[in-house]
């Protein structure tokens, strides 16, 4: 039986735009109730807006050990029963260099958010999870956490080593009905090449180069399917790509 997500709590961490303000769409045509966090205020109240007790914007930044531990804490009483949680923090601001040409805070910050970021959201949302013995935690891996390639090795460490976080913390509840789920998305159009660059018209011509190209919603559908997954099902992982590579 499809497992029915009206009324459950979803946290959406980096919710404010790209895969995560995706998925915070799809969780609420579901009928959940979403946690849309991340630190661009005005984009989750923007996205909050006119959905009282529906959606709520929560400040967060996942590289702020203080902000993450808080987290739960920062909430309405009545949000914190939280059923899932959705990890889309994560970027790859300046690191799209070879290994010299990166400075030691560039690659710092990548591992600080997409790896330790990933990891404290985890912490933050698992007790309420345990002490029901129920919930869903999904990670965003990428396909740059199955390969590499050059300029990538920073990013790529870190989508290997939430692919591995994953599959532990997987392994670390499969005495409970806590599902732990990734995916792994290809080429998706959203802020994150923008971002990656600093630099709009070079995203642009990026995706303009490329032989296919995923949106948002293709990978929020790959969320909701394992998200609706009967309970006894535990979608592991899924890799999405383009299907012209
Ligand atoms: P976007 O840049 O559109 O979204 C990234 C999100 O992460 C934003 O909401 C941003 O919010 C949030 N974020 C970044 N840093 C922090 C932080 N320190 N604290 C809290 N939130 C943060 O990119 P995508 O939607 O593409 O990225 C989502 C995930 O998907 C990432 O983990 C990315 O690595 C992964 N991915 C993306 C692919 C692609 O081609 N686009 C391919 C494979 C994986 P804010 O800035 O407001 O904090």
């Amino acid at each position: 039986e499809r497992f029915d997500l009206k009324d459950k709590i979803v946290l959406v961490a980096g919710a404010s735009s790209g895969i995560g303000a995706a998925t915070v769409e799809r969780l609420l045509a579901e009928g959940a109730r979403v946690i849309a966090a991340a630190r661009r205020m005005d984009r989750l109240q923007a996205l909050a807006k006119d959905r009282p007790g529906h959606c709520l914007p929560l400040q967060l930044d996942v590289a702020d050990p203080d902000s993450t531990s808080s987290m739960v804490e920062r909430m309405p009483e009545g949000w914190r029963n939280i059923h899932g949680a959705v990890v889309c923090a994560g970027h790859d601001v300046g690191g799209r260099a070879r290994f010299d040409q990166a400075d030691a805070e560039t690659w710092a910050n990548i591992i600080e958010t997409n790896v330790n970021g990933t990891i404290r959201v985890c912490r933050a949302v698992i007790d309420r999870m345990t002490a029901r013995g129920t919930g869903h935690i999904v990670t965003l891996g990428s396909v740059s956490g199955l390969i590499t390639y050059p300029g990538g090795s920073i990013y790529s460490a870190s989508k290997h080593a939430v692919r591995a976080f994953t599959d532990g913390l997987r392994k670390d509840y499969g005495d409970s009905d806590i599902r732990v789920t990734e995916i792994l998305p290809g080429l998706t159009r959203t802020e994150f090449a923008e971002s990656r660059w600093g630099d709009g018209s070079k995203a642009e011509a990026f995706y303009d180069k490329a032989p296919g190209l995923l949106e948002p919603e293709d990978i929020a559908s790959a969320i909701l399917y394992a998200m609706t997954a009967p309970e006894s099902v535990n979608v592991s992982q899924i890799v999405v790509h383009p299907t012209r590579v």
